[in-house]
């Protein structure tokens, strides 16, 4: 995709989420001409409906997904991977993995046939010098992976691995892994994180029985507040050392792999690369959607 086509796309994207106003669109856009950086995305995946549903959350990924220049490969961090040590998927044909229950058959049946990459599996490997990264066959794409994808990139035509969370491993571990893998952007890799800054399932709680409600309890507010004020800050110190965040934050991290994605997204954060969210809300009372993509910003459209 060419600059021009890319900004056509935001433009769209700028009438497809209320979020996006003129103002911002000019100074999110990004001149392709100067850099060879693929942006990052961080993507709270929430409801797996999300994956074939259409709503306000899906069809502003799909907008998102229209106005990115078409990766090489994608690598995705997702929440439900968790694993001693790290791996990376390694299949050609990675299996569409429904790791979910109580949800209707058409979520069941559907499939993202997208293909694996030897390659950047590969990459991956060589370029992190923190850990060994091992291969894994068994793996495939879990909802957290596929739910986000299956609206960003329908056609499931670019080749995708999952690299997994190693458990137990503090935060700034993963921050400080995620920083190694900068060198990908450069290669044509788009890095996602999936998953959901709030995120306390125990707590979930329906006003009705719509998922997409915007509806949050005042800690889970006041939490994704917090979290958006230190990111669109570049302040990431406090997010990477989260315990130290007060009650509001605890309670909406009750355990880590919803959050830690988000972390490898913002370690690849470089000069002068700016933030816009999208699918800011809380819903189910105790789950936050807010998204970000990151980009160079071209200084000549700043206004
Ligand atoms: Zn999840």
């Amino acid at each position: 995709m060419d600059r021009k086509s890319f900004l056509k796309a935001l433009a769209v994207l700028s009438l497809a989420g209320a979020a996006f106003k003129l103002k911002d669109l000019r100074k999110w856009s990004e001149d392709l001409g100067a850099t060879d950086r693929m942006p990052v995305l961080f993507v709270g995946h929430g409801n797996p409906m999300n994956a074939i549903e259409d709503n306000r959350f899906s069809r502003q990924m799909k907008a998102i997904g229209k106005g990115l220049p078409t990766p090489k490969a994608i690598l995705m961090v997702s929440a439900h991977w968790e694993t001693k040590g790290t791996f990376v998927t390694a299949q050609e044909k990675p299996p569409t993995i429904h790791d979910f229950g109580g949800f209707p058959k058409a979520l069941f049946d559907a499939q993202y046939p997208a293909p694996g990459s030897k390659w950047l599996a590969e990459e991956t490997r060589a370029t992190v010098t923190k850990t060994q990264v091992g291969l894994n066959d068994q793996w495939g794409f879990d909802h957290g992976c596929w739910s986000v994808t299956a609206n960003m990139f329908p056609e499931a035509n670019i080749p995708m691995i999952q690299l997994s969370l190693d458990r137990g491993q503090p935060p700034s571990y993963h921050y400080e892994l995620a920083k190694e893998l900068a060198s990908l952007r450069k290669k044509g890799v788009l890095i996602i994180g999936s998953g959901n800054m709030v995120h306390n399932l125990r707590m979930v709680s329906l006003k009705s029985n719509d998922f997409n409600e915007s509806h949050g309890y005042d800690w889970a507010i006041e939490a994704n507040e917090t979290f958006k004020k230190l990111i669109l800050a570049g302040d990431h110190q406090p997010l990477i050392n989260y315990s130290t965040l007060g009650k509001s934050v605890a309670l909406s991290i009750p355990t880590p792999e919803h959050y830690l994605p988000m972390l490898y997204a913002l370690a690849l954060q470089e000069d002068k690369e700016g933030i816009e969210l999208f699918n800011d809300d809380v819903v189910g009372g105790s789950a936050s959607m807010t998204s970000f993509v990151e980009l160079k910003i071209c200084e000549s459209l700043v206004v």
